[in-house]
């Protein structure tokens, strides 16, 4: 069984790519999801990782399938649904390479995973299991999420919540935050970008964010992700000991598609934290470790946005390693 089980969206981002010879914009078919994204970027960095959500039984579906097993993940638990389609999703980037979604999601397939259908024994198995909360936003893929996370913090697995947080997702955002912080009560890790964090705390402050984040939810790590800049990273301490809490510049790139940034900075901080055994708790009297693995998941990070596209972005072990060889950080 996989030491990471990922649950969430796959899906098609249309990505713009120029204008055809009548003037009308062209779209290439790029893989999406960020937990798709997650477990590419793991499996590529060498973790054992599995995916579990669902497509439609078409021809984006199982193309989509194809590429999670191409760049080596367990798909033993993705469902194909005879019934419903794959859902697509229209990137638009403006020209400093942020990114704005058009979904096409509305009864698609990835919305309608029951927790009937989970891979039941791929959790309970997990050394790590992550979520996020755009299977939340609709369907019965918002009850399979919290079956899933609590089949996994009920085994022991370390849980890592990202959430991804797409406002467009949702009818109204007082649930979306309101599921989100549903699901950071399953957490024992979790990544934010800053604009999730001031939506859920009301702070504007990055320390003081993640600080109050940590504490009210008794999270082991937060991992406050800052783009270019890199991540504030918070790791709780032992026994009532001190936090640590580290600022970890990031890297410049020449950046040209920042999709896909934030899963695969999270996923390659799994991929170390799963060499250290895959705990949480590991980082509590570990500050050099702690900023190591935060500085790889910055290098990751910033790989991911020099090239289009999300998962055909996700750079290999002996990349990032040749990458972290020539940088300087900065602040
Ligand atoms: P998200 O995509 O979830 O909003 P961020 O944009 O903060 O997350 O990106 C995650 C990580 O990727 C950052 O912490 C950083 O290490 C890296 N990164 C993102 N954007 C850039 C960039 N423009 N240049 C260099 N690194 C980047």
């Amino acid at each position: 069984m996989a030491d990471l089980v990922s649950l969430g969206e796959l899906l098609v981002d249309f990505t713009p790519r120029g204008v055809s010879e009548n003037g009308n914009p062209l779209f290439e078919r790029n893989p999406g999801g960020g937990p798709a994204n997650l477990a590419c970027a793991a499996a590529k960095l060498g973790a054992d990782t599995a995916f579990l959500g669902k497509v439609g039984d078409d021809v984006f579906g199982r193309a989509l399938r194809g590429i999670l097993r191409d760049n080596g993940v367990d798909v033993s638990g993705l469902r194909l649904s005879p019934e419903h389609p794959t859902t697509l999703a229209f990137v638009h980037l403006a020209e400093d390479g942020d990114r704005s979604f058009s979904f096409y999601r509305h009864g698609g397939a990835d919305t309608m995973l029951t927790p009937e259908e989970l891979d039941k024994q791929a959790i309970e198995t997990a050394r790590v299991f992550f979520f996020s909360s755009v299977l939340m936003a609709e369907g019965p893929s918002r009850e399979t999420s919290f079956a899933a996370a609590k089949l996994a913090k009920g085994a022991g697995a370390t849980v890592v919540f990202d959430p991804n947080l797409r406002l467009n997702l949702w009818a109204d955002p007082e649930d979306a935050k309101s599921c989100i912080l549903q699901g950071i009560r399953y957490a024992d890790i979790l990544k934010v970008s800053e604009e999730e964090m001031t939506f859920l705390t009301g702070e504007t402050e990055p320390e003081a964010g993640a600080r109050r984040l940590a504490e009210e939810f008794g999270l082991k790590i937060v991992l406050l992700t800052l783009g270019a800049k890199g991540c504030l990273a918070y790791a709780a301490g032992q026994q009532m000991g001190e936090a640590l809490l580290l600022r970890v510049g990031g890297f410049p790139a020449d950046t040209i598609d920042t999709t896909g940034a934030g899963d695969s900075f999270t996923g390659g901080f799994i991929s170390r934290l799963l060499k250290r055994g895959g705990n949480a708790g590991v980082y509590a009297c570990d500050p050099e470790a702690f900023r190591e693995d935060v500085r790889f998941a910055n290098a990751v990070g910033s790989l991911t946005t020099t090239k289009k596209g999300g998962i055909p972005a996700l750079p290999t072990l002996r990349e990032v390693e040749e990458y972290l060889k020539t940088l300087v950080n900065v602040e």
